[in-house]
């Protein structure tokens, strides 16, 4: 098995870039469609604080505020955080699970879509 990867490794490469099909494009454009732009936080340089759809969510304002001095006293207030805002950096990362398992979510490909650094390929 590992000879097998080796070999193809050598004949195509490394993957340099996470593949982005239509349906993660659709999950993207559905979730921008429902976004509200005005509690976007441009943090630094190519990072953005983002609402998630958590129901006990804080305003994006008050996520990258305890992002940044991490003033929790408690697991269940960390926990309360982790789950109310993500941080997404341009190109292609998220705080999100689903980003640091396939380095693709609907986050980071949705923002990318925002802020006109990624153009969707099927319109359909
Ligand atoms: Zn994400």
């Amino acid at each position: 098995m590992l000879q097998d990867w080796s070999h193809q490794s050598v004949n195509n490469g490394f993957t340099t870039y996470p593949s982005i099909d239509t349906a993660a494009e659709a999950q993207a454009w559905k979730w921008l469609q429902g976004l509200d732009k005005n509690a976007v936080i441009h943090c630094y340089q190519h990072s953005y604080a983002i609402p998630s759809s958590h129901p006990n969510k804080m305003n994006a304002n008050v996520w990258l505020q305890q992002y940044t001095t991490m003033s929790w006293q408690t697991f269940d207030e960390f926990l309360s955080w982790l789950y109310s805002g993500r941080l997404v950096t341009i190109p292609m990362m998220c705080s999100c699970k689903t980003n640091l398992k396939s380095y693709v979510c609907k986050h980071a490909l949705g923002m990318m879509i925002h802020l006109g650094y990624y153009f969707v390929q099927d319109l359909s």
